[in-house]
This record gives C-alpha cells, structure tokens and sequence, in this order.
C-alpha cells in the first residue's frame, strides 16, 4: 500500500521471493513524493533502476485507487476512477508516506502560499515558476529540496528561511557523509540563499500575496514575492496504520527488526515509522518485503542499513527541533482549521482536541484535520484523534458497499 521508495522496494522484494503482490496508490503512476512524475522519464539513479525492477517483477500495478476504508480483517476498500472495491489480502505492508507540516501564521490563506511539498508538488503537476519569485520557510531539508527543483525550472528563490539555529546545523554533516546520494543532493543546493535563524512571521497582500515577512538574526525583513512555500518538516501519515489498529507514538508506527507491526500480518515502512527520507525508506520497504514474503535471514542482512536510516532520521529530528517562538506567530484572529473557519483564539477555551473538534468543529471538515491537526499538536499539545472511515470524501452509493462485510470468497 503506497507505490513510493517504501512501497516499491516492498513490492519488489516480495515478488521476487515469489510472492503475488499488488501495489495500490492513489496517484496515477508510481514513484511517491520525491520520484513524482518520473515513472517514464527518471530523473534519479535510484529511480530508475527501481522503476526498471517494478516492470520486471511481476507486480500487479493498482494505481489512481485510494485506499478509504478497512471493513474488516484482511480487507482494504478503495476507490478510484473505476468505482468503488474491496481487496482482500493476507500480508499488508504500509508504505503511506508523509506530508508536510503546516504552522499558521496571518497571512498563509492567501492565494500564492502554501505548503513547500505542495508547492513542488503543483510544480510537478504543470504549474508554471519560470521567473516567479518564490521564499520558501519552515524547517528541514526537504525546503533545500523543493528550492533547487524549483531553481532548475527557471524559479528566482529569494530566501530559503530555515528556523533551526546556525550553530545545530553542521551536526548534520556525519550522517550526511555516510548517505553519498543525500550528500550529493545537498550539493546541488549550494548558492541558495539559506537563512538559518529565519521563519516566517506573515505574509499580506490584497487577494494574492505580495510582501513575505521574515524574522532574522538581524530583525525584521520584507521581500516582495509570487509565491510562499512553508513547511516546519514532515509528519508520518498515520491515518491508514491507525485505522487498522497499530500502534504508534508521535514519531510514527512502532515496527520490530521485520517491519511488522502490532497488527498481525501488517507492517509498515518508510515515513510511516519516522521521518527519514528516501534510503530509509528503501531499506525498510526491502526489510518488511522480504520479511512477508518469509525471507527473515534476508531480511536481517539489512539491519545496519535500517539502522543507518534510523540515525540519520534521529539526526533530523534533532537538528530541526521547532524553537518556542514559533507558538507565537499566530495572532488569536489567524484563521487554524480553513476547511471549517476555526481561528486559534476560537480554540483558547478549550482543553483537548477532541473537546475542539465536537464543540469548536475544528479538524471536522474535508481536510479531517490533516493540516490543522499537526498544528494543534504543536501549538496545544493536543494529541490528533484517531482517524474516521472514510479516509477521503466518498461519495454514498460507494461507502455503503465499502464498509459492508466482505462477500466470502
Ligand atoms: C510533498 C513532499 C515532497 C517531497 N519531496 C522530496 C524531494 O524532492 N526530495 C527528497 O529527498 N524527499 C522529498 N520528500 C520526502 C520523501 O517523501 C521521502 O524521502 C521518501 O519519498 C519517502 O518514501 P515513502 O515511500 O516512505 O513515502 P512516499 O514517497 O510519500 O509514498 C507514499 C505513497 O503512499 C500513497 N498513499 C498514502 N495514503 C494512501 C491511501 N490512503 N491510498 C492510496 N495511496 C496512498 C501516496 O499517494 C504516496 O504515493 C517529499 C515529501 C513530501 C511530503
């Protein structure tokens, strides 16, 4: 479940020890977040030679179908552009990613600023940002990331505004010597302008963002810009894990040496179980494959590069912590949950998520709280609450057949 690096290598791997496997995602073409759009024309080494080991394996390729509900034991339902199924399994290995990380600030509804992911996301999907000028903020490598993708395509990136300190950042630099591709990524970002010290404090403009604010070592700055990319690092997408049952603390999915999960028959790879980014995440997807395809002593030939993948995301975790101050950016009007107009001062009175969410509707809306949520946490302390069937809107001809018991085989 989920056709990124996790997903793929997950995939592979069970297949070639013979396994019949089927890899489901909701976007049109493998690859996930940071292989997007490369499907027929990779752009990374690691993605093409993984791209190359999916067609060859035998792999049954369910893609546009989102996973929404779990009736059952053993059964997923999805939807899709051909209606509405229900698949039967008997291993499940999670592979769902992560999204971005999204702290309000007056300012971050207006047209032209979103999430930095979602910014090189809607880039990858054919918006133009040839000659735009774009400030990305926030925190964590995936802004130095988006920043030179957007470069190549032509972008002006003004500021790269990562709130970590100057002085937290070269502990970074041993876990970046023993991963040679994260290295070399982040050589390619050189002569962006990075501002440690650096975050967001508002963006204005009438109808459209115009004027990006910035808190520096130095005070305040203001840079005119098109387009406002923030992100404070990424949160584990939990809600299918939670669904089913596994059990998780804040840093994701608890998983033993064989990727599984407290659930029997499930296991979870990649962002699932801790933010680490791509070799994690291959390592991992290869590790829960093989372990469900009964390949243990396989499996535990690739503990050292587990663990080299869990350091690295230990390291990021450190070196990106979020600075108090952030709590303070938002002003009691500035607007939290869009999708249900909920401002942080409408929150103050209460004492828990849920206490938001049945009497202030906060988290209710379409979004289910996936972006207010994590910012509640981080602002409150709220823990976000378990997820609800359906995952995604579906429609009601399709739910209903969804969350009824699957016909016996
Ligand atoms: C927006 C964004 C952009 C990123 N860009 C970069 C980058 O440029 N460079 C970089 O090094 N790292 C990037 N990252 C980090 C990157 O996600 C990881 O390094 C790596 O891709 C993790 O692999 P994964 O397989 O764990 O997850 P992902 O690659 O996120 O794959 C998860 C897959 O699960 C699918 N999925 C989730 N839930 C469901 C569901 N209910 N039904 C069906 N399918 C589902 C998703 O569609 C997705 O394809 C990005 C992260 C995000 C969130």
């Amino acid at each position: 479940m989920g056709a990124g690096p996790a997903g793929i290598a997950a995939a592979v791997s069970a297949a070639k020890a013979g396994m019949a496997v089927t890899l489901v995602d909701a976007q049109p073409e493998p690859g996930g977040q940071i292989w997007r759009g490369q499907w027929d024309a990779p752009v990374y080494p690691a993605a093409r030679s993984w791209f190359a080991a999916l067609r060859q394996s035998g792999v049954r390729l369910q893609m546009s179908q989102r996973v929404v509900t779990a009736p059952a034991p053993g059964w997923l339902g999805v939807t899709g552009p051909a209606g509405a199924a229900q698949l039967g399994y008997d291993r499940l290995v999670l592979a769902t990613g992560a999204r971005d990380r999204f702290l309000p600030f007056p300012g971050w509804t207006l047209p032209g600023v979103c999430g930095a992911g979602g910014l090189q996301a809607l880039e990858k999907g054919g918006l133009d940002v040839r000659g735009k000028r774009i400030v990305l903020g926030g925190s964590g490598p995936l802004l130095l990331a988006v920043a030179t993708h957007l470069r190549r395509r032509g972008a002006r990136v003004l500021a790269v505004a990562e709130q970590a300190p100057t002085a937290s950042l070269p502990g970074l630099l041993p876990g970046l010597l023993r991963h040679p591709g994260l290295l070399l990524q982040g050589l390619s970002a050189l002569g962006l302008p990075l501002r440690p010290d650096t975050w967001v404090t508002r963006a204005e403009g009438d109808g459209q963002l115009r004027i990006v604010h910035l808190q520096t070592p130095r005070g305040p700055v203001a840079l005119e810009a098109d387009l406002l990319g923030v992100g404070y690092g990424l949160v584990p997408d939990l809600e299918l894990p939670g669904l089913l049952g596994c059990a998780a603390t804040s840093d994701g999915v608890v998983v033993d040496e064989g990727q599984r999960t407290s659930v029997a028959g499930v296991f979870a790879a990649g962002e699932p179980t801790g933010i680490g980014g791509v070799d994690k995440a291959l390592a991992e997807g290869r590790v829960a494959g093989l372990w469900a395809a009964g390949r243990e002593a396989e499996a535990r030939l690739l503990g050292a590069e587990v663990r080299k993948g869990r350091a690295w995301a230990a390291a990021l975790a450190s070196t990106f912590a979020l600075r108090p101050e952030l709590r303070r950016i938002a002003t009691p009007d500035t607007l939290l949950c869009r999708c249900e107009d909920v401002s942080v001062g409408d929150l103050q009175s209460f004492a828990s998520g849920r206490e938001a969410r049945l009497h202030g509707r906060c988290g209710m809306g379409r979004c289910q709280g996936r972006t207010c949520g994590p910012a509640t946490e981080f602002l409150f302390g709220w823990r976000p609450g378990g997820p609800r069937q359906p995952l995604a809107p579906t429609t009601f001809a399709d739910l209903v057949g969804l969350l009824s018991p699957p016909e016996p085989p």
